[in-house]
């Protein structure tokens, strides 16, 4: 039997166990995926301890996802976010045997999360102009990937300055406060990646005035599953992708890279519903 997890504090209420363990009871993989939350010291032990015991692959979460890089073998793109949510022990191999030498690698499903999300709504991002709204973990998730899937990317946070910092690694990125989230008039895209509207349906980061019917919005927020940003965009006749479907999508590339196999994506996606909405 594989194990895998999630590795975070805290992880009380992931939503990760049941959408992996759905695709695993479909596919016939003989797997298990638990949650673990070490003590934020202990996070070398872990991941060590993790590859003693034979761990085939773990997510990492809040407030792991920057210390793990020191951890890891990460993948270019992984190190450019500066992050890493997945984790591989064994490169997918049936073997559970623990190899000698072999550092962890690492990779960042967040931004696979994004962009995939994107083009399951039939949204084309290459060429599209993008408004990022966050330059936080998702934030930067979001504009490296958007920027790789060759559109142009303004990134606009509270703290401007994160922003411009951004702007700055991100190829052809432009950054600023709140007050440039004028730029979304003459988007295509836009994101929410700051947590406002989480727990808090009456809050959204962006004014409904700047919302229209040529613009795709993706909420990386997912409680709850429908914001006010996106009620909001709905009425402006924007297309809206929920938080769910990034959850769900980067959840699908890190299943991918754990097992080779082809994730049964709608399996994992009534699986994350269904305990959304539980
Ligand atoms: P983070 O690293 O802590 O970043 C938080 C971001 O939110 C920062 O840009 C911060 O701005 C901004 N922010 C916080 N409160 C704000 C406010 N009142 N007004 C304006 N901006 C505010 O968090 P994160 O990991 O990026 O997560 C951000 C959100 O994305 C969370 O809701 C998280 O659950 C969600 N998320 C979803 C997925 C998914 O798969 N759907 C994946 C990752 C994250 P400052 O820099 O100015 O503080």
């Amino acid at each position: 039997m594989q194990v895998y997890g999630l590795v975070g504090n805290p992880v009380g209420h992931s939503l990760s166990p049941p959408m992996h363990e759905a695709a695993y009871e479909e596919l016939g993989v003989d797997a298990r995926y638990v949650t673990f939350e070490p003590e934020p010291s202990a996070l070398a032990d872990a991941i060590s301890g993790a590859d003693a015991l034979g761990i085939a692959g773990l997510n990492v979460t809040i407030p792991f996802k920057q210390d793990v890089l020191e951890l890891v073998d990460p993948d270019p793109l992984a190190e450019r976010i500066g992050a890493v949510n997945t984790v591989v022990f064994d490169d997918g191999a049936e073997d559970s045997t623990p190899k000698e030498d072999s550092t962890p690698k690492g990779y960042n499903t967040d931004a696979a999360g994004v962009t995939r999300a994107f083009e399951r709504h039939g949204v084309e991002l290459d060429g599209g102009d993008a408004v990022v709204v966050g330059a936080g973990g998702a934030g930067r998730a979001a504009a490296f990937a958007l920027a790789d899937a060759g559109a142009s990317v303004h990134i606009a946070n509270r703290t401007a300055e994160k922003a411009e910092e951004l702007a700055g690694v991100v190829p052809g990125a432009t950054g600023g406060g709140l007050d440039s989230l004028d730029r979304i008039r003459d988007a295509s895209v836009l994101v929410n990646a700051t947590s406002v509207g989480m727990e808090a349906p009456d809050e959204t980061p962006v004014p409904a005035e700047y919302l229209h019917g040529d613009l795709a919005v993706l909420d990386a927020v997912y409680t709850p599953i429908e914001t006010r940003l996106l009620r909001e965009a709905a009425d402006a006749g924007a297309v809206t992708i929920d938080g769910a479907w990034m959850l769900l999508l980067q959840g699908v590339e890190a299943f991918e890279l754990w097992t080779g196999l082809d994730a049964p994506v709608e399996v994992m996606n009534d699986a994350l519903r269904d305990h959304l909405t539980a």
